[in-house]
């Protein structure tokens, strides 16, 4: 006996033995017994998920002699004659090969005739995109008016090159992916079958390896089996597909979330030598960031991990080495490096650079970097049990002078706290006035509390100053020389100034120290300014405001 392909010898027979599009073969199976079939149908989807098997279904199911609630039977002299491919009633075409003009006239030609042993004449038309214009125009003048024992089967895996007035003539289907878990169960009946032992670790593998295709799967698992004699390990596959095993992938990320860059280049190194391809390599590494990512995200969402429960642990195992931030750092790094790698003739440099990265996080200086490395700031600031920098920031600043006033100076006898509360600050001019008066009859107090408090040295320095004048919210103390003046400048004193002026005044001021001769260069000014105006403008109507 030759031999016959898996996924040949395989092929669903019927709507029920196709994996994973129950959504469509329930209707059409509905057609099929209400007597309500179309005369076009599309069937889009991306390769390998059942389109042509479907088709072929159908074209039994319309004609067969003895259907059984939708289904063909499979045994009648039709059904037979359509699964050998002997049927001249179904006729097959390859879009692909047969794109002309000319091809579809002739079909044109070939529809005027009735079915020499069926019902209806199904026509398959594969790929129906590739049809050239003139022969989209030939096709759609018979879709325009099918004969009633006519049926068209249109199948694409790129819909959106479809003519919108062929779409529009017909019933379109639209083929999922086939999920992995209906892969491993369809591959799993078929390894029973065969009797080749295979766990389901492996026919994971090879159902994630698929991407939805279920015809791919049957495939490698076709030539896995003709190399395993009877039994198919889970190591075969990986080196077949030359996919790099999970352990190899957790055995690198681990080596990454130690920043152990030499370890990961040995493991690199490894890998080429082993014969791996780069750039798939490079492929797998993203999944499993994504997979770690998924499995941090928890939930639900670990539902779509399409992984054995095994492998599942591992990772989320793996995910407590990782912040959230660094993954998708990683998967950013890792996107990069792949769209990289396709345009350079040597992809391996590619991958170390992108290794090397992830580890050497103080390599860049991108946002993403950044927020690991501030993550991880607060990770040990939390640990250690200090306040993270947020809280002091929002602080209240009346409390920070509280605590200078506290360190700065020996306390001479029991420290008070000024009693600090957040004030007004004073930034409205007409209240200028006001609040200087106040300030100028509080100011022995404010100089009191400064000296009963302990701040001996800043109190010897501020008796020597003179309140001049309060603008815009800055209290304007004169100085005569230039060294105390320097002293009450400095921030933690003036911080301490403006904090007991706020405190017995109750409104906030700037502390703006000058010297004498600074202080009466201002005024000449000002009044240099007056004067201007009035010559310009006439006394009268000059209003100056302080
Ligand atoms: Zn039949």
């Amino acid at each position: 006996m030759s031999y016959i392909a898996l996924y040949r010898e395989w092929r669903p027979k019927t709507f029920s033995s196709i994996v994973g599009q129950e959504h469509i073969t329930q209707i059409l199976k509905n057609q099929i017994k209400q007597q309500r079939i179309a005369h076009a149908y599309l069937f889009c989807g991306t390769r390998g998920t059942g389109k042509t098997s479907t088709a072929k279904v159908m074209a039994k199911a319309v004609n067969c002699l003895h259907p059984i609630d939708g289904e063909p039977c499979g045994e009648c002299e039709i059904c037979r004659g359509i699964d050998n491919g002997n049927m001249i009633d179904v006729i097959e075409i390859d879009a692909a090969s047969n794109n002309g003009v000319d091809n579809i006239r002739e079909l044109r030609d070939d529809v005027k005739y009735l079915p020499s042993k069926c019902k209806y004449k199904v026509y398959i038309i594969d790929e129906v995109h590739m049809l050239s214009t003139a022969a989209f125009n030939a096709l759609l003048k018979t879709l325009e008016e099918p004969p009633a024992h006519i049926i068209f089967i249109l199948a694409t895996t790129e819909y959106q090159k479809v003519p919108a007035t062929i779409l529009s003539r017909c019933q379109r289907f639209d083929f999922k992916r086939i999920s992995v878990p209906d892969i491993v169960s369809r591959l799993n009946t078929i390894a029973k079958q065969e009797n080749v032992s295979i766990d389901d670790k492996t026919l994971n593998l090879i159902a994630r390896s698929a991407d939805g295709a279920l015809r791919d799967a049957l495939s490698v698992f076709d030539q896995c089996i003709s190399i395993g004699n009877g039994s198919v390990t889970y190591e075969d596959v990986a080196s077949m597909l030359g996919i790099t095993t999970d352990e190899y992938l957790i055995k690198l990320a681990d080596a990454v979330a130690e920043n152990d860059a030499s370890k990961c280049i040995i493991l690199i190194d490894e890998l080429i030598n082993n014969g791996k391809d780069v750039y798939q390599f490079i492929k797998d590494f993203t999944m499993h960031f994504r997979d770690l990512l998924v499995c941090r995200i928890g939930g639900a969402a670990v539902d779509v991990l399409n992984i054995s429960q095994e492998t599942f642990d591992r990772i989320r195992e793996q995910t407590k080495k990782f912040s959230t931030e660094s993954i998708m750092r990683n998967i950013n790094i890792l996107s990069a490096a792949e769209a990289d790698a396709k345009w350079v003739s040597q992809p391996r440099i590619i991958l170390e650079m992108a290794v090397l990265k992830m580890c050497k996080k103080e390599l860049d200086a991108d946002l993403d970097s950044l927020l690991v490395r501030v993550a991880k700031l607060e990770n040990i600031i939390n640990s250690k049990g200090v306040n993270t920098v947020v809280n002091t920031v929002t602080q209240d600043n009346s409390d920070t002078v509280k605590d200078v006033a506290v360190k700065k100076e020996k306390p001479v006898k029991e420290n008070k706290k000024p009693d600090v509360k957040k004030n007004k600050t004073v930034d409205n001019k007409q209240d200028n006035d006001q609040h200087f008066k106040d300030i100028l009859k509080k100011w022995p107090d404010v100089i009191n509390a400064i000296n009963k408090e302990g701040h001996k040295i800043l109190y010897s320095n501020i008796v020597q100053g003179k309140p001049a004048g309060l603008s815009d919210g800055a209290l304007i103390l004169e100085f005569k020389f230039g060294f105390v003046k320097k002293q009450v400048e400095n921030s933690e004193n003036k911080k301490i100034v403006e904090g007991y002026i706020s405190s017995i005044c109750g409104f906030d001021v700037r502390l703006h120290c000058k010297l004498v001769d600074e202080v009466a260069a201002d005024k000449q000014q000002g009044d240099d300014i007056v004067k201007k105006a009035e010559t310009i403008f006439g006394k009268d109507i000059i209003e100056v405001e302080e």
